[in-house]
């Protein structure tokens, strides 16, 4: 019998994050199963991707273009009958829309009207060409600080963004909102805030009940602020590599 270390070690790790996903819940006397747990393989190789799908994993965030292509096209050929959704989180260039409107199950860092229009003509694009069948959901992200260096879009530009994903109705669907906390501050009132952005959003678009929030530092208090949607890399993975594989 052959033995894989690795397989063993993302074992132990996935089951460690689950257990803090289902306590995190219960502390918030939230239903089990109301916070998804994402698995974030940025940096990471196919190989693990495929142990994961393996391990019974469904859900995976990949950040970068065209290593993230890749990676889910060969994860795919090798287990053609799993069945699992890779979402696009991180910052997408307009150019690129083509390509991660293929693979992305969605775009969780919508943040401006180009890349959302671009994102709508490529994922129609796929769509008339049968290469997806479902419209591209999108996450818009949110900046709580209004730091141009981490991405999102400010709150007061969300409505009029909304408004154009909305319009495009069809190729893109809008699922809800994603943040990343800003590293200065207190974390407690950055994922508090979300929520409360979160919750007024929703009165607005009900179909927008996703609040992708918290990683591996944070997760419990996203879970305790509303979070639909964990974004979990590094207590699963390991330490990220510094040369990409
Ligand atoms: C890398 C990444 C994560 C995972 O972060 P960890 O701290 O490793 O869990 C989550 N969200 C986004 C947008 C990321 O780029």
């Amino acid at each position: 019998m052959s033995v894989d270390p690795r397989r063993a070690e993302l074992a132990a790790s996935l089951a460690a994050a689950r257990e803090r996903v289902a306590r995190a819940e219960l502390a918030a006397g939230r239903e089990p199963g109301s916070a998804r747990l994402m698995v974030v393989t940025k940096f990471f190789p196919a190989a693990d991707l495929a142990r994961l799908v393996e391990l019974g994993a469904t859900e995976f965030g990949e950040s970068r273009e065209p290593e993230a292509g890749r990676k889910v096209a060969e994860v795919r050929a090798e287990l053609p009958d799993a069945v699992f959704d890779v979402d696009m989180i991180g910052s997408v260039q307009r150019k690129k829309a083509k390509t991660v409107a293929r693979w992305a199950r969605r775009v969780q860092s919508v943040d401006s009207p180009e890349l959302a229009e671009a994102l709508a003509v490529a994922a129609e694009r796929s769509l008339d060409a049968g290469e997806r069948t479902t419209p591209l959901a999108v996450l818009l992200q949110v900046s709580l600080d209004g730091d141009p260096a981490r991405g999102g879009v400010p709150v007061d530009e969300l409505g009029r963004l909304a408004e154009q994903v909305v319009a495009r109705d069809g190729a893109l669907r809008l699922d809800g909102l994603m943040v990343i906390a800003p590293l200065h501050g207190e974390v407690r009132e950055h994922l508090a805030h979300a929520q409360t952005i979160a919750e007024g959003f929703r009165r607005d678009y009900p179909q927008a009940r996703e609040l992708s929030s918290g990683m591996s530092g944070d997760l419990e208090t996203a879970i305790e602020h509303g979070s639909t949607c964990v974004r979990v890399g590094t207590a699963i993975m390991g330490a990220r590599p510094i040369i990409s594989p």
